[in-house]
């Protein structure tokens, strides 16, 4: 009986002491650290159904940042209505045409191209033909349009971009023109309508 008693006491006094320097410590450790407190940003995500498991809508948007590095020439040209085009200029590569989309660097001896702008207007036939009925995510045309392949004169490639109106069919002859008022500064600054002579 003795002993309980005792120990009783001792743990009274240990509360004692202890409780008011506890209290007085955490204060003033606590009050810097609620400026520093990690905050939530984003936006709180909409609850669309609970039943049989929880589903939530989140919406979710991104920049993304891209350079065109070396071929931005050509995205520069498309603004300023010319087809620029890369050849290149190593006498001793057997590839002497043009090349476009272009490439900053030969694909056949690695040597950097150097451009060269395609006098307008830009007359081509139609190589083949493909109805886009569904476009993939990110792809910024109204659907179903023709997707058209072109060959120009002198071109080692057959560019690939749209028919802006009309039918089109393989052989038929092709201008380019170019989105130079409000440009989107992508490929689709560039299109092809039905030239007749
Ligand atoms: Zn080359």
């Amino acid at each position: 009986m003795a002993k309980k008693k005792v120990q009783i006491k001792k743990k009274t006094q240990a509360k004692k002491k202890v409780q008011p320097k506890k209290k007085v410590q955490a204060k003033k450790k606590l009050q810097p650290k609620k400026k520093e407190e990690i905050r939530f940003i984003g936006k709180v995500t909409k609850i669309r159904q609970t039943e049989p498991r929880t589903v939530i809508e989140w919406p979710r948007s991104l920049t993304h940042v891209h350079t065109y590095g070396l071929l931005s020439p050509f995205f520069k040209g498309l603004r300023e209505g010319k087809l620029m085009a890369t050849r290149c200029p190593n006498n001793k590569c057997a590839e002497k045409r043009l090349w476009l989309p272009p490439r900053a660097h030969c694909p056949d001896c690695h040597t950097e191209m150097v451009w060269e702008t395609l006098p307008n207007p830009v007359i081509g036939k139609i190589y083949t033909f493909t109805e886009v009925v569904y476009a993939g995510i990110g792809i910024e045309l109204s659907t179903p349009y023709w997707q058209v392949d072109v060959e120009l004169p002198g071109l080692a490639t057959i560019p690939k971009s749209y028919l802006l109106y009309g039918k089109p069919y393989i052989g038929m002859k092709v201008k380019a023109e170019f989105r130079t008022k409000r440009p989107t500064n992508t490929i689709l600054d560039y299109y092809w309508v039905p030239y007749e002579q």
